[in-house]
């Protein structure tokens, strides 16, 4: 399963490890750290992200999208 964030700053999408859960990345592309939902948060998604054939794209409010 892939774990996508789009950076809030410059919406660049990243492709993340599940092991960023929680934590804060930077955007390798404006340097801007923002924050991972937590594993808890994504759990909500695994639904979806069977529907979204493995990927899961989240924000830094702890949305998460198919
Ligand atoms: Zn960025």
């Amino acid at each position: 399963m892939k774990l996508l964030a789009g950076c809030p700053n410059c919406g660049r999408t990243l492709e993340l490890s599940l092991s960023a859960a929680d934590r804060r990345v930077a955007c390798p592309a404006c340097g801007r750290k923002f924050k991972v939902p937590t594993l808890e948060d994504l759990q909500k998604a695994l639904s979806v992200a069977d529907a979204a054939k493995g990927a899961v794209y989240v924000d830094e409010n702890g949305n998460v999208y198919g």
